[in-house]
Formats: C-alpha cells, sequence, structure tokens
C-alpha cells in the first residue's frame, strides 16, 4: 500500500510564511505499526480515565484521529519531517478531513554510534537499545490521547454553557468550583495567544509521561506482557522514556536565545518544563549531577525504581495545573505556572547552556534510495552513508 504526497506544502522556508516549498515524498504504509496506533486509539475511553483530573473536564466522547504509520522511500525536499498533519488547506480539511501520519524510518534512522551527551555510562547501552521505542511510545500517547483529550468548559452562546452553570465542577487543583470559563466567541487560541502553542505542547507530552508508566499501554506497542516488570523489557523502555524526556529537557536550552531571553522552540521549552517537573520529585528520584566545574561532566541520574512512586505522581500534579487551567480558560494561573516552569535561571544559562551547545551534534542528514525502472522492472538504488552517497542521489533522482 503506497502513499505519497506533493505539491506546495509546508511555508517553513519563506520568511513571511507566505510561499510553500515544492516538495514531495513516496512511501509505504507499515500496517503493523498503523495497527498498534489503532489499538491506541479503540483503548482510549480505558486510559483517559487514568489522567489526573475528574470527568467534568473531559470531552462526552472521545474524538479518535486518523494516524497512519509510513516507511518513506524517498522524501524529496529541504528539511524531513517526523510525523505531519496534511493537508494545510484548511478548506480541505474542513469538507475532506486530514490525517496524522508518522514517518516511522525518520523517527529509526540509524546515526552514527556515539555516546549521547548527559546519559550515564552506565545507561548508555539501554538508552542506545531502546530510544527508538521509547519515542515512539511517547510520539503515540503525545499525538492520539495527548492532543486529542480534555473539554473546554465553554459559554457556547450567550446564556447557553456546555457544562452546569448553576453547580460547576469543581477544581481539583483549588478545590473550589470553578469561575472562569471561555466566554462567546472566545476560543483557546485567543485566550492564550502566543503562549498557546507551547503550553498544548507541554500537555500533550505530560499525557505521555502519565500514562507511558502503564504496563497495559506498553503492551499495545508490543512492549512486556502488560504486568509490571521494573528489570524487564518494558521497565527499561519506561525508563528511557522517562530518560530520553529528562534529557531533552537539557538540549532544549540550545534553542533558548539568552538575548531575548526566549524560548525559540515549542516542544524543546515543553520539555525543559517536564525536566524541571521531575526533578521537583526529589533528588533520590531525578538529579543532575557533576563533578567538574565546566559541567563537561554532567549527567542525569534517575531512579528507574521510583518512576511510580516519584515521577509519575509530579508529572500527574503538573499535568493537572496545566489541563484545569486550559479547561477552564484560566489564563492568569496558567502564564504563572508555565513561566516560572520555563524560566532559565542563572545556572541553566550561564554554566548549562555553554556546554549544551558544547556538545551538540550537527544536523543529521538522510541519504535516500531512489527506484528506476530497468527493462520494466523497478529496481531500488541504495547509496552509501557519506557525502558521496547523499550528492549520488540527488543527482540521480534528478537524472535518471
Ligand atoms: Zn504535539
Amino acid at each position: 500500500m503506497v502513499e505519497s504526497n506533493i505539491g506546495f506544502i509546508e511555508t517553513y522556508r519563506d520568511p513571511s510564511g507566505e510561499r510553500g516549498e515544492w516538495e514531495g515524498f513516496a512511501s509505504m504504509i507499515n500496517k503493523e505499526r498503523t495497527k498498534a496506533f489503532g489499538k491506541l486509539v479503540e483503548s482510549a475511553p480505558k486510559h483517559i480515565p487514568k489522567l489526573p483530573w475528574p470527568k467534568d473536564f473531559e470531552k462526552d466522547k472521545f474524538l479518535a484521529p486518523d494516524f497512519t504509520s509510513l516507511e518513506v522511500l524517498t522524501f524529496a525536499g529541504s528539511g524531513i519531517p517526523a510525523g505531519i498533519n496534511i493537508p494545510n488547506y484548511d478548506d480541505v480539511r474542513q469538507n475532506e478531513g486530514f490525517k496524522n501520519v508518522s514517518l516511522g524510518n525518520v523517527l529509526s534512522a540509524k546515526s552514527p554510534n556515539e555516546p549521547t551527551p548527559f546519559i550515564r555510562s552506565e545507561d548508555q547501552e539501554v538508552f542506545d537499545k531502546y530510544k527508538d521505542e521509547a519515542f515512539e511510545v511517547q510520539v503515540g500517547l503525545h499525538e492520539l490521547l495527548g492532543h486529542g483529550c480534555g473539554k473546554l468548559l465553554q459559554e457556547t452562546e450567550p446564556g447557553k454553557y456546555n457544562f452546569d452553570i448553576n453547580n460547576p465542577p469543581v477544581s481539583p487543583v483549588s478545590g473550589k468550583k470553578i469561575s472562569t470559563y471561555y466566554k462567546p466567541g472566545e476560543t483557546w487560541g485567543s485566550v492564550f495567544g502566543g503562549m498557546g502553542p507551547s503550553y498544548e505542547e507541554c500537555r500533550a507530552e505530560c499525557v505521555a509521561m502519565s500514562l507511558c508508566p502503564d504496563y497495559d499501554i506498553l503492551q499495545i506497542f508490543g512492549i512486556g506482557n502488560g504486568s509490571e516488570d521494573i528489570n524487564g523489557e518494558a521497565g527499561d523502555v519506561l525508563f528511557v522514556c522517562y530518560l530520553q524526556m529528562a534529557r531533552a529537557g537539557i538540549a532544549a536550552l540550545q534553542f533558548w536565545d539568552p538575548n531575548s531571553s526566549k524560548w525559540g522552540q515549542p516542544h524543546m521549552q515543553a520539555r525543559f518544563a517536564i525536566l524541571q517537573s521531575f526533578l521537583s520529585a526529589g533528588p533520590e528520584f531525578c538529579k543532575l549531577q557533576h563533578s567538574k566545574d565546566d559541567l563537561s561532566d554532567l549527567t542525569i541520574h534517575l531512579d528507574r525504581t521510583k518512576i511510580q512512586s516519584h515521577g509519575r505522581p509530579a508529572v500527574n500534579d503538573f499535568l493537572q495545573r496545566i489541563h484545569i487551567f486550559k479547561s477552564t480558560a484560566d489564563k492568569e494561573a496558567a502564564t504563572e505556572l508555565y513561566n516560572r516552569m520555563t524560566n532559565v535561571d542563572d545556572w541553566y544559562m550561564n554554566k548549562v547552556r555553554p556546554e549544551v551547545i558544547r556538545q551538540a551534534k550537527p544536523r543529521k542528514v538522510f541519504v535516500q534510495a531512489n527506484t528506476m525502472l530497468e527493462g520494466g522492472t523497478v529496481t531500488l538504488k541504495e547509496y552509501e552513508a557519506t557525502p558521496e552517497g547523499l550528492v549520488q542521489s540527488f543527482v540521480d533522482r534528478d537524472y535518471i
């Protein structure tokens, strides 16, 4: 089963964000992985109630998104994403619908064997072994359940509410009846404005961190047998899910600009916040350690035996606040919380960030295959993972 997409699609490369860049890809559906994602969507009604809020703050019916996992044959364009939500044309989305696709072999493309910065040497092996599986679990939960869950409490038109205004739900954060909600004409975007995208990414990432310690869910992804197994394969994947998130929280500092004191990338800002929530669970669960003054030996210490007892509760506490403030249009509380959790203090700015930049690896490029017709049959031509191989594959794409 083949899927393709071609046209003037993304506008990232145009400084004014207007003109699309010509790009296209040809890919095959990964049926097995698509099925795993489908099972996750089907089981959503069972898992969503495990999230840290009462049903007043959840949709009556979970709207299952469409999701397909693809293996890319060739993606022609200046940059290759790991996942896409297409098409970008709003009229097509409204009338025909849209789909989420994950580009499986982009996520799992093998990089050269090199130690990952900030991972302890004793964790390096398990990290390398399971980082792809862990990332797949994270992305699946993020996209399908994370962005898909939650209800906005609204006055949908003057005098009409999608909740009981005479007996409003009690916020699990304050223990009091809620007093804020979306007014007629207000949307999530109009209330939260510029902070909205990163805040929502953080909510989705927290949902992933809240649910991945559930061994039933890991089993849906083909990991383990559904029973708790801290030191087995499922426990390894879970540990790497948390470790990878903590590492991303440190690496995120590359995307923080000291001149403007601003974050340049919504997902990375979100991951920094989640690292702070891990750290808030106490040094017996997660700490950043170094013995050298320049932090060149900075590593993350994360205790896998304390994910259930410390990590998950800390994430749930943070997630509950994020979620309730979004649900109730409480921008003031949300802003206070998110600014505090993503604040880059002196130590992160002057000590950690320079080390993150020093250890940053160059951006990976992808050497991609081509197919060609030879005597009526299609053949696959692959290239060496070298600069020459990369150039040759571009040349062949143009001229054969
Ligand atoms: Zn997202």
